[in-house]
Order: structure tokens, then C-alpha cells, then sequence
């Protein structure tokens, strides 16, 4: 997508009804790639409300901040501002597409630990005065230029199992969680609360589990001091089901789960503000990517198909993501063992070294579903010629 010029990048469709089978699925792609080629990202607004209204039904005293990192489309920000979502940003940029897409300054929580002096000034004559941060350094930054900003200490906790590390380069130690909490009411902040994140992709309910339980230490050690916390941030991390094989009940004992555990941990749970800041889960099942083979060629035993996206465009988090996909084609047949690789001259441009797909030739469609976080946001604009996918929100 371009970045840029973000109102370009979306061709505006009247709203359809998302499909439910493998048949309407297929005839919608048929369709859209007769009037709009390919490579076609398509975003389903009608699974973004599934995923945005599950969420809430699931964890209902938990308000959702849409982590735009994981798709930034201003279609989808703008649709989750009309659902009455918050939004999770991590710079300056990302403060102003939100801001542009109609989101109010008190909706927005500004939860990059590290923030450049310039980005926190935009905050400040923006409005936004939630923020994160796990140093004391970056204290002293947002006091300069956020005074009296709402601080959440971000804690470093456990990302055993998740797909993507998220407390490797982020999150203070616990025990260091009262001192700064201290410093900050020093340089006249306001210590507002506490935030982790266990890591995306997380099928471990013991990271969360591990994480609220040191949270709720730190919150008492709080009170210990006269800090009295009212924010509880239980940042993302959510699952969602990549392959139709797999079981799509995990994020909904997840949610069992958190919901016992806040109870059993935080007696005034009910006083507390509690927020998460969901990415993948409320965009990542909405997207269908949509591509065609453009070449083919029979190498060590199998057919490579040279297919119109890579993992320099909407592939991206084959790289960044650790991300396996499910590959669909509209053609059946007896299937073969072959290579899916992408459109530019790098080696590393390959999707797939074994998936099994009927015989292809060239145009036929491979599709993927599940492909709506981070696949555009992470993509870039045109290595060898080759941009992302047009972007359809319908
Ligand atoms: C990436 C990120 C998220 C979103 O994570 P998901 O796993 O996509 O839910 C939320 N908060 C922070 C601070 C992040 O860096």
C-alpha cells in the first residue's frame, strides 16, 4: 500500500456481504479478478466487525485499542473509529493517520516504550497524553515534553511459545516497576498504570496468566507507596487460526481464562480501567490475499510457480511475521508437490518451498486467507518494480 497517499491506495467498492463457503469465496475472487486483476488485498469489513464485536463479547470490561502497526489501511483505521474502537500507535505518523481517520486525541494510547523527542512534542500538540514507557531516560523525555502526561509502565514479562517476541528489547525489570512508578510522580507525571505485552501470536495463557500476576504485585506495591494505579494494559498478543485445520476456539479460552484470572487477582477489577491493545486479531482474519502465476518452471523434481506478490510486498511476514500460511488455488486436481516463490530477482523471495496445489499454469489464482496483519504494513513500496497489492475494502 502507499503509505503516503493513503486515500489512493483503496478502491472503493460498494459493501458486500462477506462469504462464507470455499464456493462464495471463490466466485467473489473470480469476479474481482476479472475487474481488478491481481495482486488484490481484500478486507472484509464484515470480519473486522466479527473480530471487533467478538473481542468485546469475550472480554467485556476490556477496551480494545486497535494496534495499527499490524494494518494501518486508513479504510480499516476509519472503520474502527466508527465502531467506537481505540487506537495503539507507536510514532508521530501513525498519531496523525489515526488522528486523520477521525479518532479523538483521549482514544489514543501512545505505546512505543521509546519515543523520539520530536514524536512526544507531536503527541503534546496533539492531544495525546497516554503513553508507555520502561526507562527512566524516556521519563525525563516525556516530562520535557508531555508534562503531566499519563505513564503506563510497560514490565518486561514472558513470551514463552509466542510466535513473535515482543520482550526482547522492550519492558523494565519488576523489580525496578515502584522506583520509576516513584520518578515519575517526581517529574510531575502522572503514574496512571501498568502494561505488557506476552508476545504475538500467543497460544501460552500461562504468559498472560504469569504477567497479570506480577502486574497485580506491582499494583500493591503501588499503593505501599501512596501511587494509586488505575490502568491495566494487557497489551496484544491475541491468536487467530491460520489453517481451516486448526482450532479456532483458542482466543475464546483465552478469554475464559483472563477474565478468571483478572477476577482472582485485582479484587476492585471493576474500578480499574482495563485495555489491551489487540493487532492481529481484530485485522488478520479479514484479509484474503489474492494473487495469479505469472511463470513456471519444473526444478529438482517439482513445480516452482513464480506467483505476482512476494515476501517483499504482501508476503512481508513470511519475514518479519514467522508467519505459515494456508495456499488455496481455484483449480482442483490431484495435487503435486511444488515451490511458490515470488516476482523479484532475489533468491530469498520464496513463499514456500513445499505446498501441495493442483497443476498450475499461467494466470490461475493462488489465494491465501487469514493475510489482513502484518502483510501490507510491513511491505515495501516497489523493490524491482514490484508493488504490494492493490488494497480492496468492501
Ligand atoms: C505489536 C504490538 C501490539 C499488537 O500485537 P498483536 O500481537 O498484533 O496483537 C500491541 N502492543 C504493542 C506495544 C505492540 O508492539
Amino acid at each position: 500500500m502507499t503509505i503516503e497517499e493513503p486515500e489512493g491506495a483503496a478502491i472503493s467498492v460498494p459493501s458486500i456481504k462477506a462469504p462464507k463457503t470455499r464456493e462464495g469465496i471463490e466466485s467473489l475472487i473470480r469476479k474481482l479478478v476479472k475487474e481488478y486483476h491481481s495482486p488484490l488485498l481484500l478486507i472484509l469489513k464484515s470480519v473486522l466487525n466479527k473480530q471487533f464485536y467478538s473481542f468485546k463479547k469475550k472480554l467485556p470490561y476490556i477496551e480494545p485499542f486497535y494496534a495499527i502497526k499490524s494494518n494501518p489501511h486508513p479504510a480499516i483505521l476509519k472503520h474502527f473509529v466508527s465502531l467506537g474502537c481505540a487506537f495503539d500507535v507507536a510514532s508521530a505518523k501513525e498519531i496523525e493517520w489515526v488522528l486523520k481517520a477521525g479518532a479523538r486525541p483521549k482514544n489514543i494510547i501512545f505505546a512505543n516504550t521509546i519515543k523520539s523527542e520530536t514524536d512526544l512534542q507531536y503527541a503534546f500538540d496533539h492531544r495525546v497524553n497516554l503513553m508507555t514507557f520502561d526507562n527512566e531516560l524516556e521519563l525525563y523525555k516525556i516530562a520535557k515534553h508531555c508534562p503531566k502526561a499519563k505513564v503506563v509502565l510497560r514490565l518486561k514479562v514472558a513470551n514463552i511459545g509466542s510466535v513473535v517476541q515482543l520482550s526482547l528489547k522492550f519492558g523494565a525489570d519488576p523489580e525496578q516497576a515502584t522506583y520509576l512508578l516513584k520518578k515519575a510522580r517526581s517529574l510531575g507525571l502522572q503514574p496512571e498504570g501498568v502494561s505488557f505485552h506476552v508476545g504475538s501470536q500467543c497460544t501460552n495463557i500461562n504468559n498472560y496468566i504469569q504477567a497479570l500476576e506480577t502486574s497485580a504485585k506491582i499494583f500493591a506495591e503501588a499503593e505501599s507507596v501512596g501511587i494509586a494505579l488505575r490502568l491495566l494494559d494487557i497489551g496484544g498478543g491475541f491468536p487467530i487460526k491460520y489453517f481451516d485445520s486448526e482450532d479456532g476456539t483458542v482466543f475464546e479460552k483465552m478469554a475464559v481464562m483472563l477474565r478468571k484470572e483478572i477476577r482472582r487477582l485485582f479484587k476492585a477489577y471493576d474500578k480499574l480501567r482495563i485495555v489491551a491493545e489487540p493487532g492481529r486479531f481484530l485485522c488478520g482474519p479479514a484479509g484474503i490475499l489474492i494473487t495469479q502465476v505469472v511463470g513456471k518452471a519444473f526444478r529438482d523434481n517439482k513445480y516452482y510457480y513464480y506467483i505476482n506478490d512476494g515476501v517483499y510486498q504482501d508476503f512481508s511476514g513470511i519475514i518479519f511475521d514467522h508467519c505459515k500460511y494456508e495456499f488455496k488455488s481455484l483449480k482442483r486436481g490431484p495435487k503435486l508437490l511444488c515451490t511458490i516463490a515470488g516476482p523479484t530477482c532475489d533468491s530469498l523471495d520464496i513463499i514456500s518451498l513445499t505446498e501441495e496445489l493442483p497443476e498450475l499454469d499461467i494466470n490461475n489464482v493462488i489465494y491465501v486467507k487469514n493475510i489482513g496483519a502484518y502483510s501490507c504494513a510491513s511491505s515495501v513500496p516497489a523493490f524491482n518494480g514490484f508493488a504490494p497489492a492493490k488494497v480492496l475494502v468492501i
